[in-house]
């Protein structure tokens, strides 16, 4: 598996001078099994990735990708109406989503390219694209790929998402607040694996004045990392409010409790 990250910023894009190093574009995760694509989310990180995608068969017509869909808020689908794949005759996109908010996903997927917002439809754009709902806390299997599903702790819902190929696993639980003990659902999902890209949005003492805001923290994603057993943890959704600076100094805390922690950061490939 080959992981690449478009987005990792929550919430809204930061661009400036203070987040060159970690990127401003909101969630969007590209991971490969072999010549399959799967993309985490579709926040503005995914305009990126569709540039790069323009060079291979996507840019032919003849690309194909598996985009799922944690829950509709703006940041993680805001990047699909500037998606230039998507553009292309011939190309074809299954947009997913947990059975429950599927309905939802559709919907918002259509709202979001209203005249009013947008001047492109979505039924308007070239490429076929197919909505397919997943069951929650199911198993599917795309392309020899398996992909179970977990729900999360957030206002409105959102989904984790676990894949697993060729006997590696990445966990993407974006968009979650822990609870007082442990989530025993995102615990079962993370058992044992490679690694988990977990909202890190508020430090400790942040999340004491956001609490139900529905992120969470490095401190629970480093208990929820260690009580199943994770190998790596990438730290996401990056609060919009941290520069550069601040990330790297929250990192140096959360280094102590666990060395195997990273930042996510744009632009960072990696091969499981
Ligand atoms: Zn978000
Ligand atoms: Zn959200």
């Amino acid at each position: 598996m080959r992981l690449k990250y478009y987005g990792v910023r929550g919430s809204i894009p930061t661009p400036g001078p203070q987040t060159i190093r970690y990127g401003g574009n909101t969630p969007c995760v590209a991971l490969w099994c072999d010549d399959n694509l799967l993309i985490l989310d579709a926040g503005t990180g995914l305009r990126v990735l569709g540039e790069e995608l323009m060079a291979n068969s996507f840019g032919k017509g003849q690309g194909k990708a598996t985009i799922l869909i944690s829950h509709t808020h703006w940041d993680h689908i805001q990047g699909f109406p500037f998606f230039r794949p998507a553009y292309i005759k011939g190309n074809s996109f299954g947009l997913c989503g947990v059975a429950k908010t599927n309905k939802g996903l559709e919907t918002a997927m259509h709202h979001q390219q209203e005249y009013r917002n947008f001047p492109v439809l979505l039924g308007q754009m070239p490429s076929r694209i197919v909505f397919t709902a997943l069951e929650e806390g199911g198993q599917v299997n795309i392309d020899g790929i398996r992909i179970s599903t977990a729900p999360l702790n957030h206002p409105g819902g959102s989904c984790a998402y676990r894949v697993d190929f060729n006997g590696r696993s990445v966990v993407y639980a974006s968009d979650t607040e822990h609870f007082e003990n442990i989530d025993l659902r995102l615990l079962t999902l993370c058992r044992d694996a490679d690694l988990l890209i977990y909202d890190t949005m508020f430090t400790p003492a942040e999340y004491e004045k956001h609490r139900g805001w529905g992120h969470s923290t490095w401190q629970e994603g480093i208990t929820l990392a260690k009580q199943a057993n994770v190998k790596a943890l990438h730290m996401f959704h990056h609060q919009p409010g941290h520069s550069d600076d601040d990330l790297e100094n929250i990192l140096e805390s959360a280094r102590e409790h666990f060395p195997a922690i990273s930042l996510a950061k744009e632009g960072w490939e990696l091969t499981l």
